[in-house]
C-alpha cells in the first residue's frame, strides 16, 4: 500500500523536476515507459517523496525549498504551508506545519496538550544543511516512514524552511569560502545585510518581527536553529551549542544538566553520528580543552531561554562531505523529535515550573563568567594539531590539522558559567510612552502592560550611566555599549497619560529584565535603544551664562564656598574660564537631571 502511494508521488513531483533536456529527449516514450524511467530515477536518488539531491552535493534553491513544501502541503492533510507575515525583501515567511490530523489552529492543539517543536533553517543560508535535513524529515515523517508519524501523535512540529529569504537568494559557488560542498549556497547576511543570528532581540529586521510573532503565538517548547561551522577539524560531523543550562531557573538546568543533554549525547552515539559539544576551544588544539558556549539572547539559542523554551543549535562540520552534514543533521532532528514526543507532558509540566520559579525570583544575573573549576572529562576524537604545515597555496607554514593522524583523547569540557553580578528584581517598570521602538517590540511578543491614566508623578529608582563604552565602527548596524556602569538614585519623577506600567512578574519575565536592565548583555540600552539620553540637551554658553552664574554664587554662600575650595584645591580648574563654569552648571540646580539618566524607572513597592 505505502509503495504504491510512493510511486505516485514520485511521478507526479519527479515531473516537476526532469530538466527540459530530458523532457525533450523523452517526448514520444509511452507514458508507461516515462514512469518507469522517473521511478527508477527517484529510487536510485533514494529521496524519498522530494527531488532532495544532498547525496550530489546540491542543496535546494528558495524556489525549489517552497515548491517541495507545497507539494507536501497538497499531498497530506495533516500538513500545511502558512505565510507568516514578510521579510526584508518583500518575500513572505513561511511556517510549515505537521499535525497528526488537519488541525493547525494553536489554541486546540494547545488544548489538546501536545508538545510544540520548532526548527529553524536558513537563518545562515550558507549552512544549508538543515534546510535539507528537515525536508526529507517532513517527507519521511508524512508517510509515515518507519512508523515516524506516531511522532506527531504528541507533538506539532513546525519548520521555518528558509528563515534569511534574502541571504538564500544571494546564491552563489562564492559564498562561504572554506566551504566545498554543496556547490552553491546563500550568503551570511540578508537583504539588509544584517547577521539574523545577532538580531533576536535588537530586531531591525522585518525576518525577526516575523519571528517574534510566530514565536509569541506557537509558544514552542523544543526549540532547534540548524548551523554549520567552519571552527575546527575533528572526526564529527555534527556537533551541538546546547541550551544555556545556566540561563533557565533551577528546575530546568538540572533537568537540561542531568537528564536532557546527557540524553542527545547517547542517543546521538547509539546511532550511526555521533555528537560532541560544539568545539569552542581555547587554543587551535581542542586537546587543551573546550568550553561550553552560553549564546546570550541576541543568538536564537538564548533568545528562546528568556521564554524558559528549550533552544539549542546545531553546527554541522563544514569540512566534512554534505551528505554526511544533512544526514547527521536529520538524525539529530529525528532525536529530538521522537524525545519531544515521548515526554511532551512532562516538558510542558517542566516549563511551567521553570515559570514559576522565574516568576519569583529576588535577584537577576546580568553578567556571566566561565568557570575555570568546573567540568566534565570528555572522549574527543580529533585530528593532531600541526602547526607547521606546508601551505600548497603560498608555501609557507601554517596552522592545520593532520587528517592522517586522528586520535582519540580525554579532554577538559568547562560546561559551567557563573553570575558574576546580579541587580533585585523590582515589580514594574515604567516606560515612557515616547520609546515607540521598544513599544513596538513588546507588542510583538504579547508583552502585558497597563497605560497610566492620569499625569502622574511617582517615585522610581533610576540608573545613572555612569561610564560606558561603544566601538568606533558599527556592529550589525548598532554602536553597541560595552562596560556599562551605573548607580542607582531614587527620584520623583512627573509621568504623562499614556505611558507604560509594566509589571515584571509575568510570565515573560525574564525577557522584560535582560531588555530593560541596562547592564544585561543584549538590553534596549546595550543597542542604542535608549541613546538620546546620552549627551547634554542645553549646556551653557561661556559669555551667555555669566550672568547667572554670578547671581547664584551670590544667592548660594554654601555653594560658593564649596566652589571656591574646587578651585583651590584644583590648579587646571583655577586656570580654566569654560571649566569653572561647568562647574557651577553640573553641581547646581542648572544640573540636567535628563542627561545620562536611564529612562526606564523602576518600583519595587
Ligand atoms: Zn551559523
Amino acid at each position: 500500500m505505502l509503495k504504491i502511494q510512493n510511486n505516485i508521488c514520485f511521478k507526479r513531483i519527479h515531473i516537476t523536476f526532469v530538466p527540459s533536456i530530458l523532457i525533450s529527449m523523452m517526448k514520444g516514450i509511452k507514458s508507461t515507459l516515462l514512469f518507469l524511467l522517473i521511478s527508477a530515477t527517484a529510487f536510485s536518488q533514494n529521496s524519498g517523496f522530494l527531488n532532495l539531491k544532498y547525496e550530489e552535493n546540491y542543496t535546494p534553491t528558495y524556489d525549489e525549498v517552497i515548491e517541495m513544501y507545497q507539494k507536501l502541503d497538497t499531498h497530506h492533510e495533516n500538513a500545511r504551508l502558512i505565510e507568516k507575515g514578510l521579510t526584508d525583501c518583500g518575500k513572505p515567511l513561511h511556517l510549515f506545519v505537521m499535525n497528526s490530523e488537519p488541525e493547525f489552529d494553536v489554541e486546540a492543539i494547545r488544548n489538546q496538550g501536545k508538545a510544540v517543536l520548532l526548527i529553524n533553517n536558513g537563518i545562515h543560508p550558507g549552512e544549508p544543511a538543515g534546510i535539507d535535513a528537515s525536508l526529507q524529515f517532513a517527507d519521511d515523517i508524512l508517510r509515515n516512514k518507519k512508523e515516524m508519524a506516531q511522532i506527531l501523535d504528541n507533538t506539532v512540529i513546525i519548520i521555518i524552511p528558509v528563515y534569511s529569504i534574502g541571504g538564500h537568494l544571494n546564491r552563489s559557488a562564492y559564498n562561504r569560502s572554506g566551504q566545498t560542498t554543496p556547490y552553491e549556497t546563500g550568503f551570511r547576511g540578508n537583504y539588509a545585510n544584517l547577521d539574523l543570528n545577532r538580531d533576536f532581540t535588537k530586531c531591525d529586521s522585518e525576518n525577526a518581527r516575523s519571528f517574534h510573532k510566530i514565536f509569541s503565538e506557537w509558544e514552542p517548547d523544543i526549540f532547534l536553529d540548524t548551523h554549520t561551522t567552519n571552527g575546527s577539524d575533528h572526526q564529527y560531523s555534527i556537533t551541538l551549542v546546547p541550551p544555556p543550562p545556566t540561563l533557565f531557573p533551577p528546575v530546568m538546568e538540572t533537568f537540561l544538566r542531568n537528564t536532557f543533554l546527557p540524553m542527545l549525547y547517547t542517543e546521538m552515539n547509539s546511532r550511526e553520528y555521533e555528537l560532541i559539544p560544539y568545539v569552542n576551544y581555547f587554543y587551535h588544539d581542542p586537546k587543551q580543552g573546550i568550553a561550553m558556549s552560553q549564546e546570550g539572547p541576541r543568538y536564537s539559542s538564548g533568545f528562546a531561554s528568556m521564554f524558559h523554551t528549550i533552544g539549542m543549535m546545531t553546527e554541522n562540520e563544514i569540512y566534512k562531505p554534505y551528505p554526511d552534514r544533512v544526514k547527521s543533521c536529520y538524525q539529530f532532528i529525528e532525536v529530538l523529535a521522537e524525545y519531544t514526543s515521548e515526554n511532551s507532558k512532562n516538558i510542558q509540566e517542566l516549563r511551567a515550573d521553570g515559570i514559576r520559579e522565574s516568576m519569583a525570583m529576588k535577584e537577576f544575573p546580568v553578567a556571566y563568567k566561565l568557570d575555570s573549576t568546573q567540568f566534565q572529562i570528555i572522549e574527543f576524537k580529533g585530528y593532531e594539531a600541526v602547526d607547521e604545515q606546508i601551505s600548497p597555496v603560498t608555501g609557507l607554514p601554517r596552522f592545520g590539522y593532520d587528517k592522517s593522524q586522528p586520535y582519540t583523547a580525554q579532554i577538559k569540557y568547562l560546561d559551567t558559567w557563573v553570575p558574576t553580578e546580579t541587580v533585585p528584581v523590582p515589580k514594574f517598570y515604567v516606560l515612557p510612552q515616547s520609546y515607540r521602538e521598544v513599544i513596538e517590540r513588546l507588542n510583538l511578543l504579547n508583552i502585558q502592560y497597563s497605560k497610566l491614566q492620569n499625569d502622574t508623578v511617582l517615585e522610581v529608582t533610576v540608573d545613572y550611566i555612569d561610564e560606558f563604552t561603544s566601538p568606533a565602527q558599527p556592529y550589525n548596524g548598532h554602536f553597541y555599549h560595552n562596560k556599562v556602569k551605573t548607580r542607582s538614585e531614587v527620584q520623583k519623577i512627573k509621568y504623562y497619560r499614556g505611558d507604560l506600567v509594566i509589571p515584571t512578574r509575568q510570565e515573560k519575565i525574564k525577557y522584560l529584565l535582560e531588555m530593560f536592565e541596562p547592564k544585561a548583555e543584549d538590553s534596549f540600552f546595550r543597542w542604542n535603544f535608549f541613546d538620546n539620553i546620552l549627551d547634554q540637551r542645553e549646556y551653557f554658553s561661556s559669555y551667555g551664562f555669566e550672568e547667572n552664574a554670578l547671581k547664584y554664587l551670590e544667592d548660594h554662600p554654601e555653594f560658593k564656598a564649596n566652589f571656591f575650595k574646587a578651585r583651590e584645591q584644583n590648579p587646571e580648574l583655577a586656570k580654566n574660564h569654560r571649566a569653572q563654569l561647568a562647574w557651577i552648571y553640573n553641581n547646581s540646580e542648572w544640573k540636567e537631571k535628563t542627561w545620562k539618566r536611564y529612562p526606564v524607572g523602576r518600583i519595587f513597592q
